[in-house]
């Protein structure tokens, strides 16, 4: 049978784009549909505006930073509308670059919200589009309570253009979402607190690491309520928000931002016509090849409920491609996955924490390093950076390395390659350090603690 394309990928988003240009490349006749701006969650409303404001953010930090190094600086202000209207500057410019990336690779682009009609159409806008294989890479889309005051509250897709900057903001959730907020609002001169259900923020980090943040967090001010849940939300007169949490306390802010997770972005899609599977978080399951229980379906990236971010929606897009062009022998491996949450400071970390390794392993060995960097010698700033190692002591492999401090992210890359490839304790050891750097603590730690 002849089908209007090979391949139809539903959503524009880091997964689909990659995908569609790699299928594209190949050969094949692709289409890509998505009713929103070009480049998903990671360049509209996340990952590219977050680090664009986590910049913002940091200089507030620089600004008292300098003085200790002999710099005078005036009274700075923050203009917040200029801040969101040349981010939007150049997330526009982002969705044209990945409009012309998808146009020269050949691929066909479709604005509109597609459905599934059958196992080999698409409905886009009321036309049917006949195709051999199907992409589901829809993404997800932030969760918000279903509660009476919902429309009070803001999730991570309206803060950063929000019309007025919020001089108090209440932050609910301790993830990535919630801490990076947090951090971001606090350096722009924000009030902020974090209400969080739990114990300790950053639940899946190791304990050294999540204790850490939490501590260098409150040292700049954030007010972290544990055990925290919130009951109501009013809007007052004066349009604050009076917020209630369970304990009968009540506080008074201009924004509440939930950023309590994500779920897949599904809805009206057509799965449940062609009984495609879904688990029992609501993703698409999928086998290792990415395929549904449907053959000609897959699904990839966020959807999928696997691992929420860019670069591993990019390589599965890479190895799906591989798998049906190539040569087949890519294959996905989530293990070692390096990750770096945007916080003040950073942190980054790759491999087991210390619960895990203990159980999977048994045998480890830690190193930790807690310092205060050299640049806040001179600067006045109290904060201080951490570094762990895990061993395996019986093979002296490095299976988890965790940072908190100034450029935890940039300082990972390097270490992940070293660590994906293998690293022993002794191969760290043996390499020279790069003085005076922070990141040479990571192969100066001699003694176990
Ligand atoms: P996370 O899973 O990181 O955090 C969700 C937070 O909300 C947790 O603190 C969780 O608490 C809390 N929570 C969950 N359900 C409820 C509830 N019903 N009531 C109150 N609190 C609740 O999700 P995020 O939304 O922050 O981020 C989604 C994903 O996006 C991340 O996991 C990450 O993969 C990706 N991301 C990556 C970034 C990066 O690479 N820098 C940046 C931003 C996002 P508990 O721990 O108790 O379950």
């Amino acid at each position: 049978m002849m089908f209007d394309f090979d391949v139809f990928v539903i959503g524009a988003g880091s997964g689909g784009v990659r995908a569609a240009r790699m299928a594209a490349g190949e050969g094949a006749r692709v289409a890509i549909a998505d009713d929103r701006a070009l480049g998903g969650t990671c360049v509209n409303v996340g990952c590219v505006p977050k680090k664009l404001y986590t910049y913002a953010s940091h200089f507030s930090h620089d600004f008292e930073n300098a003085k200790g190094f002999g710099w005078q600086l005036g009274s700075a202000t923050f203009d917040w509308p200029k801040l969101v209207n040349n981010k939007k500057t150049e997330i526009s410019r982002l969705n044209d670059i990945y409009a012309n990336l998808l146009n020269n690779s050949g691929a066909h682009i479709i604005r509109g919200y597609a459905c599934l009609k059958d196992p080999h159409t698409v409905t886009v806008n009321g036309t049917d589009y006949t195709t051999k294989r199907i992409i589901i890479a829809t993404g997800g889309t932030p969760n918000i309570p279903n509660v009476d005051y919902a429309d009070l509250l803001i999730s991570s897709d309206e803060i950063f253009d929000l019309p007025k900057f919020p001089q108090r903001l209440l932050v609910v959730g301790a993830g990535y979402i919630a801490l990076e907020f947090a951090c971001i609002f606090q350096g722009l001169g924000s009030q902020v607190q974090v209400s969080y259900r739990g114990d300790l923020i950053m639940r899946s980090f190791d304990d050294d690491v999540r204790r850490f943040l939490d501590q260098e967090m409150c040292k700049q001010g954030i007010d972290i309520h544990y055990q925290s849940q919130v009951t109501n939300v009013v809007r007052q007169p004066d349009q604050s928000l009076l917020v209630t949490f369970l304990d009968g306390t009540q506080t008074e802010v201009d924004q509440v931002l939930m950023a309590i997770g994500r779920k897949p972005r599904l809805t009206g899609i057509g799965l449940e016509k062609l009984g495609i599977k879904t688990t029992a978080q609501g993703t698409i399951a999928v086998s290792q090849n990415f395929q549904t229980n449907i053959d000609s379906v897959y699904a990839l990236g966020d959807v999928t409920g696997g691992i929420e971010l860019t670069p591993v929606a990019l390589a599965e897009a890479m190895t799906l491609v591989n798998h049906w062009y190539g040569d087949g022998t890519k294959t996905m491996e989530y293990d070692l996955v390096p990750t770096a949450v945007f916080t003040q400071p950073n942190i980054g970390t790759i491999g087991l924490t210390e619960e895990q390794a203990l159980k999977k392993h048994g045998k480890i060995t830690i190193y930790r390093s807690d310092f205060k960097p050299m640049k806040h010698t001179l600067s006045g700033s109290d904060e201080r950076s951490f570094m762990k190692l895990i061993v395996d002591a019986v093979t002296d492999r490095v299976i988890g390395l965790h940072i908190v401090g100034e450029g935890a992210g940039e300082m990972l890359q390097g270490f992940a390659v070293a660590i994906k490839a293998g690293a022993t304790k002794a191969d760290f050891d043996a390499t020279i350090g790069i003085h005076p750097t922070s990141a040479e603590e990571l192969v100066t730690m001699r003694s176990p603690s």
